[in-house]
């Protein structure tokens, strides 16, 4: 099928707000009430139904070239369920014959025929919540799997058909040393996945594992080991056939780079269905209840369940512009900069860059302006001292 839209293809985020256990660093919305789940998808697929022509999706007639089916813990849903999802999105919306449809699954959830369902139903790329190959950094992390579920997890992935797999590590877990990260990426890359997420373990102020950490219940990693472990993931991978694009992520290629993903970071139109789902398009952004109960009740009136909407202003959007471009390996464009902004990137951020360069931790070639390895770590405190310009 053509993509009969002039305007750029946009993703769709499908969030599913369940899981079988909360683990304690997590901050993203869910619930382990599993008896809302035929609601929910009823809601959701009225969501896909009213939400097809209106919002402010609808000026401009999108298509879609990604389906990110993400959550909580999308592998909660059997493969009819998931097949039912995929359906109503394609009876909604214009979603283009060659898209990227990911699951995000967890090894503690999967099963042979289920992971077969979900291919049969048309997902096409499968992200597994691995974390680690170690049981006692799982059991840290409070997860339901065992590092024997993600092997398994794995296989049968490989063996239900897909050919585009992804894996999520976590490293600075306590008492983690740089050889045990190392033998995690070792176990990982043996796979051969097209894709790898690394995620640094942060705490987020409101979960359980940030509570204890303030209690004093465990000693976080050493600050400067982690940055080792930064730096060695980057080194390691690279030396495994995997270029790093975003300060997280790597791939074998770049047509295995998470599509969907790149349009967070790209300022790409994007869709969120489900609770606490965010969309956005032309400077506009919206987002839906996070209550399950309130998304499904709203939905049941015949409305769609947006809890709040805003037009960015141009100010947010250069720093928007400049948070996700910094995130990326390929930067900020500064000649697209300049021209989405009518304004001179030279002129405005020059003068808080050149110390930051003359550290070693920013550089500019040609058009681009990035952050260095070593920039990477200080991603924070860098963006702020930009933004920090830019609101002056
Ligand atoms: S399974 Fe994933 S989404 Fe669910 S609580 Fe754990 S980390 Fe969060």
């Amino acid at each position: 099928m053509e993509n009969p839209c002039q305007a750029e293809p946009a993703g769709i985020y499908v969030h599913i707000p369940f899981c079988v256990w909360k683990c304690p660093y997590c901050d993203f919305y869910s619930i382990t009430d599993m008896s809302l789940k035929e609601a929910f998808l009823g809601a959701l697929l009225d969501e896909m139904q009213i939400g097809k022509e209106t919002g402010f999706f609808q000026k401009t007639r999108f298509s879609y070239d990604t389906l990110y089916i993400g959550g909580g813990t999308p592998s909660v849903l059997d493969a009819e369920q998931i097949s039912r999802i995929i359906e109503a999105a394609c009876r909604s919306f214009q979603i283009l014959s060659d898209a990227e449809i990911t699951i995000e699954v967890n090894p503690g959830t999967v099963t042979p025929e289920q992971l077969r369902g979900y291919r049969h139903a048309g997902v096409n790329r499968i992200n597994i919540g691995v974390q680690s190959f170690q049981d006692a950094n799982l059991k840290f992390l409070g997860r339901i799997h065992s590092a024997q579920n993600a092997h398994l997890a794995i296989r049968q992935a490989r063996d239900a058909g897909f050919e585009n797999l992804g894996l999520d590590l976590i490293y600075g877990i306590p008492g983690q040393s740089e050889k045990s990260w190392l033998a995690d990426l070792h176990r990982a890359v043996a796979y051969r996945p097209e894709h790898l997420s690394c995620y640094m373990l942060t705490f987020e102020s409101g979960t359980q594992m940030d509570d204890d950490r303030k209690k004093g219940r465990f000693c976080p990693a050493d600050e400067a080991l982690t940055a080792r472990l930064f730096e060695t993931t980057i080194s390691f991978l690279e030396d495994h056939g995997y270029a790093q694009y975003e300060i997280s992520n790597f791939a074998r290629s770049v047509s295995k780079r998470s599509r969907h993903n790149q349009k967070y970071w790209t300022d790409a139109p994007y869709r969120g269905l489900g609770p606490s789902a965010h969309s956005f398009a032309e400077a506009r952004r919206c987002w839906n209840f996070r209550s399950v109960k309130k998304y499904v009740e709203t939905l049941s009136t015949g409305k769609l369940p947006i809890e709040e909407k805003e037009t960015l202003t141009r100010e947010q959007r250069i720093l928007e512009t400049i948070y996700t471009g910094l995130r990326k390996t390929y930067g900020i464009d500064i000649d697209k900069f300049n021209k989405k902004f009518s304004t001179n990137f030279e002129e405005i951020l020059g003068e808080r860059i050149m110390p930051l360069e003359e550290k070693g931790l920013i550089q500019r070639s040609q058009n681009r302006c990035f952050l260095s390895r070593r920039g990477m770590l200080f991603f924070d405190s860098i963006v702020s001292i930009l933004v920090q310009e830019c609101k002056n």
